[in-house]
């Protein structure tokens, strides 16, 4: 933490499940940080107390260290108004049509900006961690689900829905078993290479009594985190079921390559903390199925560097200006 006095910006990231809040300078260092748990089970005010509740308390931080506060961003997830700053629909949160903006200046007089939970992190990754040499990438987080975040000659692209890059939910699975997905479709590849996939094809092959050391938990215990623990203990069914989900990434990976002539690909989210499980596979889909143009300027699918401060990290970019990375947002 830094004595000197600086430009600063709060940056929440909302989660379903943890709130992460920080204070981050314009020259990208963490001045300070406060985490808690989402109140999701108490409704959508409980959540929106809380998350003003951090930000108040990181920017009575910032004024004690003499710092001045260029404003305050916020990441949520679901598809976000980030003209309007108003939330359109975020069902973890039970928020819907939420004017965020306007609760924001109730409390500080500041300038607020809010965006998407997976954009701020691509934002993050831009300005700080593996996106930052790349002026054309793909974020993509892959955990509870797959969301994405594209950074396009220099600019980050939301579309005029707010929904631009809904990579998880691309179909690479058609027909009667393909697994159905949250948003109503099937065979998306959120369906099948998310970490809630990964977990379900664990418990499935669990209860179908083939040799594996899952078999001795109980079902509600077969996680993606415990499905890569025992892969990495050299149990063969959950290495197969995380190479599939590998492939069907790897294949997500390729529609984006071909689609988007990235330069780099980032991987983030708590799946892509098995990455050298699942990195393999996925490479060699993309080698195998990118477009042989598009290859040639790929530099790499890479994992992400900033873990869980991104959305955080890009969320106070959001205003810092020209200091805070050097996406156009
Ligand atoms: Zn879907």
């Amino acid at each position: 933490m830094g004595s000197r006095a600086e430009r600063v910006a709060v940056g929440v990231d909302l989660g379903g499940t943890n709130l992460t809040g920080l204070l981050v300078s314009d020259r990208g260092t963490v001045a300070g940080r406060e985490l808690r748990a989402t109140p999701a089970a108490l409704g959508a005010e409980a959540v929106l107390g809380a998350v003003l509740d951090v930000a108040s308390g990181l920017a009575g931080q910032a004024r004690e260290l003499g710092h001045e506060i260029a404003g305050v961003g916020l990441g949520i997830p679901g598809p976000v108004d980030a003209d309007r700053g108003v939330c359109l629909f975020s069902p973890n949160l039970g928020w819907r049509d939420l004017d965020v903006i306007s609760r924001f200046r109730e409390v500080f007089n500041v300038p607020v900006r809010i965006d998407n939970d997976v954009r701020a992190a691509t934002l993050g990754e831009a300005w700080l961690g593996a996106g930052h040499p790349y002026r054309t990438f793909v974020c993509l987080t892959v955990g509870t689900g797959i969301g994405s975040g594209l950074v396009l000659d220099g600019r980050l692209w939301r579309g005029p829905g707010y929904s631009a890059g809904e990579l998880g939910h691309i179909p690479v699975v058609d027909g009667p078993d393909a697994p159905p997905c949250g948003c109503g479709r099937r065979g998306c590849l959120e369906a099948v290479a998310s970490g809630t996939a990964i977990g379900r094809e664990g418990r499935r092959a669990a209860s179908r009594g083939e040799p594996t050391s899952l078999a001795r938990l109980p079902a509600e215990d077969i996680t993606a985190r415990v499905v890569a623990e025992h892969a990495r203990a050299g149990d063969a069914t959950a290495a197969r079921v995380l190479r599939r989900a590998a492939v069907y990434l790897g294949l997500g990976i390729a529609t984006a390559v071909n689609l988007l002539n990235p330069e780099a690909v980032i991987v983030g989210g708590r799946v892509s903390r098995s990455w050298d499980l699942i990195q393999p596979e996925v490479t060699r889909v993309v080698s195998e199925k990118g477009f042989p143009p598009n290859l040639l300027f790929l530099r790499g699918v890479f994992p992400a560097e900033l873990g869980e401060d991104a959305g955080a990290i890009g969320a106070a970019s959001l205003v810092l200006g020209p200091g805070g990375g050097a996406v156009s947002r």
